[in-house]
């Protein structure tokens, strides 16, 4: 039993958020919500445990979709990150901001990139696409995230302080166009460099509060030096271009990792 620690630890997490936003802001909604995550996600690890090799794809479908289509397209919620600085600055603690705040501001401490692995709706659908191991070297060309960030906060600024009217139409439309966008971008760049993930080493303005939260990060890949035989499969099949077996937290790529653990799968010695 003692290997099923995690899913449990991790459905007690969900749980505590759902029971203590529930009872704080009175509203149900809450508890469904992050009740329905923990589930999904400790779900999909407790598959992992019984060694399912889609345990992963399972929970980004349930996950992603979820928040795609339910809290998105249905409820009308802008999950995406003009969504968040649109709720910071109306000064409104929920929705997006709550989200932000687990999945991508603190929660990243406890679990790393747990979110980019096993969640996202943007990675659920580049996931399916042909390049699941990166066939070249990576570029160097992630300042554009910057970019990407830097726009998403001027455009929610510009709107919001030249007090257009409609503002919550609008951002509903540019959770539409911007998840046309992200999806057009990220399968163009997976064909163009040959990886799944390009959209997410180079575009994704998300990287910016993931990565420096995620160098702290409690859950993390380790390389147990005395099984590893250097063999180099873990680091050939990563998505990220994590240089695994260094177990610095200063190792190459390592705010990259999003926890897919492919590598574990791959190594032959049991050694991750
Ligand atoms: S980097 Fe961005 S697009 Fe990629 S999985 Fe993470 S949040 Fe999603
Ligand atoms: S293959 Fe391993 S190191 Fe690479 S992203 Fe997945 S879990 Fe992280
Ligand atoms: S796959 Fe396993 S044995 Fe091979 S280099 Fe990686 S950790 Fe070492």
């Amino acid at each position: 039993m003692k290997k099923y620690t995690l899913p449990a630890m991790m459905l007690l997490i969900f749980e505590t958020v759902a029971v203590t936003l529930w009872l704080a802001k009175d509203n149900l909604f809450y508890l469904f919500n992050f009740s329905y995550i923990g589930i999904s996600i400790s779900l999909g690890l407790f598959l992992f445990i019984r060694k399912y090799p889609y345990a992963r794809r399972i929970v980004q479908l349930l996950v992603g979709s979820y928040m795609l289509i339910y809290l998105g397209l249905i409820c009308n919620e802008n999950m995406q990150i003009e969504g968040f600085w649109y709720y910071l600055f109306t000064g409104v603690f929920e929705a997006a901001t709550i989200h932000y705040a687990v999945a991508k501001i603190f929660g990243p401490l406890l679990f790393g990139r747990g979110w980019c692995g096993f969640a996202c709706w943007t990675a659920m659908v580049l996931d399916f696409l042909p390049y699941k191991t990166p066939k070249g070297d990576r570029k160097n060309i992630g300042w554009i995230r910057y970019i990407t960030f830097a726009a998403s906060l001027v455009f929610v600024a510009a709107l919001f302080f030249s007090h257009v009217g409609n503002i919550e139409k609008i951002m509903f439309w540019a959770f539409i166009i911007g998840n046309l966008l992200y999806y057009g971008i990220g399968i163009a760049l997976a064909y163009v460099f040959k990886d799944n993930r390009a959209f997410c080493k180079y575009i994704c303005p998300i990287t910016i509060f993931l990565k420096p939260m995620s160098y702290f990060s409690l859950a993390r890949i380790k390389c147990d030096k005395s099984k590893c035989i250097s063999c180099g499969k873990c680091e050939r099949i990563c998505p990220m271009n994590v240089k695994i077996t260094d177990n610095s937290r200063k190792r190459e790529n390592g705010t990259e990792c999003i926890l897919c653990m492919e590598c574990k799968r791959a190594c032959p010695k049991d050694a991750l």
